[in-house]
């Protein structure tokens, strides 16, 4: 089973071949626990969790071992902290709390660690300390900072040049900078920052900077070397980079062989943006949808492209789920045989992910159920279950799926009553609007003479 993945450093996609295939190692740069996770922030671990899921099938389910850490000290949480008045673990402990329930919703499986940085800051400290040592790193006037220009082939993940760098890091020339894309390793403490932020080191109280903090914390759990490291697009630089900056000048090895990115996620068409004001929280969306048609609908498009998220993406995701759990339904007195998901769904998750292909052809399991007869059940229930799970998907009950159904038909029934109700008052505006918002969901209503149905149609 080749397991082919698109590797940002050598911009293809290669064959995956772990260092040790019985301890493959993977790490995801996780949330800074803040606020609430928006549903772009739920790309990379849903994502990630389909890799973690293959990956285990590959080579076992105690053979992998996957690290999503816990940003719980960064810049903008000692503001939120400063803001509210809160102590800073308070809101940490809240956040993380929540972004857990928001992820395990959404299906995603616990990764086997979730290193927390301020766990780890002495992890931080000596491998800033090594960099010093080494000649990569030195001490500004506000902390430590990494020599950009002492290591070779910098911007290698990113193919950005030089100069390109330097544009992007002039607006911050200051605090002692040997060179403009100098970068923080260790921030000093500012006058009346709380004493919850704040560490010992060598070069004084202050806290690491972000980019070590990964670093430290892939080190410690996982080794070194690791085999992926993944993340969303907009981490390669400079968070990526700078990443294997340090762990390459401070180890002397490479930090991950095989690095992935996945693409950004829109509303409607437009960045998600506070300042437009469409950021969708997980945390709001899952009292309108249900977590498993919101994780079909992150697993409908590639995970390296962009994805619109639109209510017509959430209504065909249902649509899709509503279809695969009446296969189930209707298989529900076959025995499920106890076999491995299907060729077709795992060659397509192994070609780099391709979630889109393997939904299509658990899609035909569907067909050939709903055609087949019940002899071919056992093995297209079986089929189709082991396909689910290893796409996070279609574990429950379907009768418990159906009965979500069931209350979406109270709703139905509502609408159709407020119809007739607007009819018998000649609001006939109002009876031909309920029409239309109904026919968009694909009901049609039928006046007979004991009153009206609907149906789907
Ligand atoms: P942050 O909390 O901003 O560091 O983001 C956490 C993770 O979410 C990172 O891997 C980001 O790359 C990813 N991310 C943030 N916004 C989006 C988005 N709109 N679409 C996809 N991934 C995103
Ligand atoms: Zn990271």
């Amino acid at each position: 089973m080749d397991i082919r993945l698109y590797n940002t450093l050598t911009r293809e996609k290669q064959v995956f071949s772990p260092m040790n295939p019985q301890r493959v190692t993977m790490y995801v740069c996780g949330p800074t626990v803040y606020s609430y996770a928006h549903i772009g922030n739920a790309r990379p671990p849903v994502a990630f969790d389909v890799l973690f899921r293959l990956l285990r099938l590959a080579y076992g389910e105690d053979h992998v071992v996957y690290a999503a850490n816990i940003t719980d000290v960064d810049d903008k949480i000692i503001a939120a902290a400063a803001e509210t008045g809160r102590p800073i673990a308070e809101i940490t402990a809240l956040y993380e709390r929540i972004y857990r329930e928001d992820m395990a919703a959404l299906g995603v499986i616990e990764p086997t660690y979730r290193p927390h940085a301020t766990e780890h800051i002495e992890d931080m400290v000596e491998i800033i300390g090594t960099l010093v040592a080494k000649g990569h790193a030195y001490q500004g006037q506000n902390g430590v900072l990494f020599h950009v220009p002492s290591m070779n082939d910098y911007g290698k993940l990113s193919g950005r040049n030089r100069d390109d760098m330097v544009a992007g890091a002039r607006v911050e020339v200051d605090g002692g900078k040997r060179d403009p894309a100098d970068f923080a390793l260790w921030k000093a403490a500012k006058a009346g920052e709380p004493a919850e932020a704040r560490w010992p080191s060598p070069w004084g109280e202050g806290r690491p900077g972000w980019h070590v903090e990964c670093s430290a914390m892939a080190k410690s759990v996982l080794g070194e070397t690791i085999d992926i490291h993944a993340g969303g697009l907009d981490l390669i630089f400079p968070h990526h980079e700078n990443e294997i900056a340090q762990s390459e000048c401070a180890h002397g090895k490479p930090m991950a062989h095989y690095w992935l990115h996945n693409g950004f996620l829109d509303i409607d068409s437009e960045k998600m943006s506070k300042s437009t004001g469409n950021v969708k929280l997980v945390h709001d969306l899952l009292k309108t949808y249900d977590g498993e048609t919101m994780r079909m609908a992150l697993l409908s498009a590639h995970y390296r492209g962009p994805l619109d998220w639109t209510e017509a993406l959430l209504a065909q995701a249902k649509a899709t789920l509503d279809r695969l759990y009446n296969a189930l339904r209707r298989m529900k007195d076959a025995e499920a045989a106890d076999i491995e998901a299907p060729d077709g769904v795992v060659e397509a998750l192994c070609d780099d992910l391709n979630t889109p292909q393997a939904l299509a052809e658990l899609s035909a399991l569907a067909t050939e159920a709903n055609k087949s007869s019940e002899l071919a059940w056992p093995r297209l229930k079986g089929q189709i279950l082991a396909a689910g799970r290893l796409l996070g998907l279609l574990q429950r009950d379907p009768d418990d799926w159906a009965r979500g159904d069931a209350s979406d038909a109270g709703r139905i029934d509502a609408l159709v009553a407020a119809r007739v109700a607007a009819r018998k008052a000649k609001d006939f505006a109002e009876a031909d609007r309920i029409r239309k918002e109904l026919a968009a969901e694909g009901i049609e209503i039928m006046d007979g003479p004991d009153g009206s149905t609907w149906r789907r149609i």
